[in-house]
């Protein structure tokens, strides 16, 4: 977008040279520290079954994992994903707010803990090295899955956000378990023991008004703890998939596109309101302890 309107500006100068230079640093790469890959989805029904699993570079992994997104675990994905990648966390704020349209405040904040954002079709991430190392791996699906979201609720932060994340989490298991770098029985088992001992759990009090938030959430896992208040998000909605079906969830995030209310689509997905399935999420991390 921002490269878009800096050529437009660049009238005067020869329209058709500034397109040229825009198009090749958007096309092939690299300004400043700013790497931009513009990743073609190949539709579900072509993709080889099972899908081979490139990991060799940004745009092949990106590939490899939203083909297992939109094949596998059946969630739309739009046909262009814009990948940013900066070389320093300065870069990425600045890309956060040039490329991902986040404001300046937002930005210095996401930039001094976040190694990825998932925008409207764009991802906006830290550079890696190895980007078949799992933790990068993870950090793609996790980041894929929230673009997809936003492409099924047409719109950014309209679902909760503990289920948003949750299920972002829940996704990025399943994609690494079906390349084979990970299983999901051992991130349920490393999930389960880092909230064991997470206060909201303690105090039986989860306060998912708050987690529901963009600001709320932050707010929670920057006092709480990211780790533990990440992990129960996924444990909450690895719960509601195994009640509901993990159909229920995609329809959830759909009725954004049609109403964006976010108790009355949480009710009519799930069957109860909010406050009730906390009540019965309290009860449910609980047995962990045991
Ligand atoms: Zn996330």
């Amino acid at each position: 977008m921002s490269m878009v309107r800096r050529a437009w500006a660049g009238r005067r100068r020869g329209l058709r040279r500034v397109l040229l230079i825009a198009l090749a640093v958007a096309v092939t790469g690299c300004a400043q520290g700013r790497t931009v890959v513009p990743v073609r989805m190949q539709p579900a029904a072509s993709l080889p079954s099972p899908i081979i699993p490139d990991l060799s570079s940004y745009e092949a992994t990106v590939r490899t994992i939203a083909g297992v997104i939109t094949r596998d675990i059946g969630l739309p994905l739009p046909d262009t994903v814009m990948v940013y990648v900066y070389s320093s966390r300065e870069v990425f704020e600045q890309g956060l707010v040039a490329d991902g349209q986040v404001s300046r405040m937002r930005a210095a904040e996401l930039s001094d803990f976040a190694i990825g954002v998932g925008k409207r079709r764009q991802l906006l991430l830290h550079h890696e090295r190895n980007v078949a190392s799992t933790e990068w791996v993870r950090l793609v699906a996790h980041e894929l899955a929230h673009v997809s979201q936003i492409e099924m609720a047409e719109g950014e932060g309209r679902a909760e956000q503990w289920l948003a994340e949750g299920m972002a989490e829940w996704v990025s298991f399943r994609v690494l378990e079906r390349l084979g770098v990970d299983t999901v029985a051992r991130r349920r088992c490393l999930a389960i023991a880092t909230i064991r001992d997470h206060a909201p759990i303690l105090a039986r009090r989860l306060d998912l008004e708050t987690l529901g938030t963009s600001p709320g959430f932050t707010a929670r896992h920057l006092r709480e703890g990211s780790q533990a208040t990440y992990q129960m998000s996924y444990l909450l909605a690895d719960y509601l998939i195994a009640r509901e079906g993990f159909g229920s969830l995609v329809e959830y995030f759909r009725s954004f596109a049609r109403r964006a209310d976010r108790r009355a689509n949480f009710q009519t997905a799930f069957g109860q309101p909010l406050r009730e399935f906390e009540q019965e999420a309290v009860v449910h991390l609980a047995k962990f302890r045991q």
